[in-house]
């Protein structure tokens, strides 16, 4: 049995494998440099966790594991608050749950996307909407990470639209409710622990007949069938699920008593929506720094990649993109602290990181050459990771058809 050779003494073969996923710090325009203290221990605390667990995030992603002793981890670290207000949870200014965003997602998109789902869509409906009894058993469990937490609002026949959602809700004989009707794509949908299920009153005759409520369902009731979404080739270590809503029996106190319409529903969406934004930042920073570092370390016709004038270019203009994201965050962190946020202001940082972090991540790939197929040098992961968080919470012909129906006062959604 031979042993594995020195890969340093064969020719044309100098160099087993590139440093390429550490952190670099980038801030050109220095727009983090005056975080206040608070804050900037949250990003630290956020910056140990991910460089803790992100290689066995990487091995989760490969075999399409969703690890759930990690996600717990967010929970028993306090980072799942996305900014939320509420007095029985640990208030994050805005710029502290968007560093949290970023810097989660910069080591590992799914972990991204559980701070969103936990954190950002469902702990935010159960403390805008749920009842005191409801927030009493509900609350701190699902702050906590103990119990897994989802949303569920989009359909297989509704994504985009939503707002047509066909889920309903019966009354029935005892006073409880009935859900039945399928959801797709739903984070956490499959974990054993709750689903925030968004669906439209069938009640006939009734004053909230066709009006579109939130229900607090436990993943154990009958008739709860979630089934994990298999062949993702993004975001492969969380998952989510298709459900069937097969006749759900609800009790009555399963309503959250402040979900009443469709626009409830929005509201939790606009306020993720930066945190989507922030996300974006964070897989950006992640393929430029492996970019850059990987031009420093390559050599090719005798020379770093670094050297030329053409990978120059390439660089600068990544970090023209990823300092415009920058400055879009910091900014929309501002606003939000000062209470001025708009919805659509939310969306055209959105719209413009996610689209910026694209394109970083396609020329980060190309410059990693074939090493940038490579899931050890992370950028491949972030390129495909992208792709998800560029799609949810609102697409970006979503996200355009907001912004353009605020600037012209002209709806183009039908
Ligand atoms: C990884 C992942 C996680 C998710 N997690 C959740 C979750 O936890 N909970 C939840 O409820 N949902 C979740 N979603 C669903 C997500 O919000 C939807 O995928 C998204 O809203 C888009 O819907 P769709 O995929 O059905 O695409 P569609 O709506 O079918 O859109 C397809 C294409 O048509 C375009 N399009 C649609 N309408 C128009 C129009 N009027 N004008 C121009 N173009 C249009 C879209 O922009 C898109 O390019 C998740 C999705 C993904 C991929």
């Amino acid at each position: 049995m031979g042993t594995s050779p020195d890969l340093a003494a064969f020719p044309g073969q100098s160099v087993s494998s590139y440093d390429v996923t550490g952190r670099l710090g980038t801030d050109y325009y220095a727009v983090f440099a005056d975080i206040p203290a608070e804050d900037r221990a949250v990003w630290e605390r956020a910056q140990a966790y991910i460089d803790e667990v992100g290689p066995a995030m990487r091995a989760a992603w490969d075999a399409a594991d969703y690890p759930m002793d990690i996600a717990r981890r967010l929970g028993a670290l306090d980072l799942l608050n996305d900014g939320i207000d509420h007095p029985d949870l640990t208030r994050f200014s805005p710029l502290a749950a968007g560093l949290v965003n970023m810097e989660v997602s910069r080591g590992d998109g799914s972990l991204g996307t559980v701070i969103a789902v936990q954190g950002g869509l469902a702990l935010r409906t159960l403390a805008l909407f749920g009842s005191p009894a409801q927030q009493e058993t509900w609350l701190a469990p699902i702050a906590r990470a103990e119990v897994p937490a989802a949303f569920a609002l989009t359909e297989p026949d509704h994504g985009s639209d939503s707002v047509s959602l066909e889920t309903t809700a019966r009354r029935a004989d005892d006073g409880g409710w009935v859900l039945r009707g399928a959801k797709k794509w739903i984070g956490n949908g499959a974990a054993g622990g709750v689903t925030f299920v968004w669906a439209r009153v069938d009640d006939e005759g009734a004053d909230d007949h066709a009006a579109v409520r939130c229900f607090l369902v436990e993943q154990s009731a009958p008739g709860y069938i979630g089934t994990v979404i298999t062949g993702k080739g993004a975001l492969r270590g969380i998952h989510q699920a298709h459900i069937t809503l097969d006749d759900v029996p609800l009790p009555a106190d399963a309503v959250l008593p402040g979900a009443r319409t469709f626009r409830d529903a929005s509201t939790v969406l606009y306020s993720t929506r930066s945190g989507v934004a922030w996300s974006a930042l964070g897989h950006a920073t992640a393929c430029y720094e492996a970019a850059l570092q990987y031009a420093q370390q390559r050599t090719q016709f005798g020379k770093p990649l670094a050297r030329f004038q053409m990978v120059q270019e390439r660089l600068a203009q990544m970090l023209e993109e990823l300092t415009a994201m920058q400055l879009y965050c910091r900014h929309l962190a501002d606003l939000e602290a000062s209470g001025g946020l708009r919805p659509t202001q939310a969306s055209l940082a959105k719209y413009h990181n996610t689209r910026a972090a694209r394109r970083i991540a396609a020329t980060a790939r190309d410059l990693l050459g074939g090493n940038g197929i490579l899931l050890e040098n992370g950028v491949i992961q972030h390129m495909a990771d992208i792709e998800a968080i560029h799609t949810y919470e609102g697409t970006e012909s979503v996200q355009a058809l907001l912004i353009g129906r605020d600037i012209t006062g002209v709806s183009a959604f039908a």
